[in-house]
């Protein structure tokens, strides 16, 4: 039996509303829906970070989101999809197994877009400036990271 509540939810171990599954992706959905619709995918195998996972596991991650974007739109008729991936605590994730939340959006002013009529589902985006040498800094790191592995 393994420790991670959604490893055990796709190894059949916990009940779960089942939409996709393949050799190494999982997808149901969510018990706490912010709209209707929320759908979560995952990994098979627990890995806390998106960070942690290996490329074969990924690029099967990868190949679900399309379809199951479509799936959601298909089956709620919403006017769009927030793919979310809250990757660390920091990053608002509460659940230690990466994770991709799929939440449809609706035109209806809120009543079926999370929240109270009129409220909706949103997010705070504080955009700022990006400054030439912080750019340079920061593609200079990461394409050294980038370079190794
Ligand atoms: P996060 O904050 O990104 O870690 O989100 C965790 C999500 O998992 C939340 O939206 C929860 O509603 C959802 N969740 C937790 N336990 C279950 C469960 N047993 N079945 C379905 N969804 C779950």
């Amino acid at each position: 039996m393994s420790d991670s509540i959604f490893e055990r939810i796709a190894a059949g171990e916990l009940p779960s509303h089942k939409v996709y599954e393949d050799a190494h992706t999982f997808a149901f959905l969510d018990i706490g829906p912010v709209t209707r619709g929320h759908t979560l995918l995952i990994p098979r195998t627990c890995y806390e970070q998106l960070d942690d996972v290996p490329a074969e596991v990924g690029a099967a991650l990868g190949a679900a989101l399309p379809r199951l974007c479509a799936a959601v739109k298909a089956a709620t008729g919403c006017a769009g999809v927030n793919v979310l991936q809250n990757n660390g605590q920091a990053a608002g994730q509460v659940v230690p197994h990466v994770h991709f939340h799929l939440i449809p959006r609706y035109n209806d002013g809120g009543a079926g877009d999370g929240g109270a009529a009129g409220v909706g589902f949103k997010f705070n985006w504080p955009a700022g400036d990006l400054t030439d040498a912080d750019a340079a800094d920061l593609k200079a790191k990461m394409a050294a990271a980038l370079a190794d592995g």
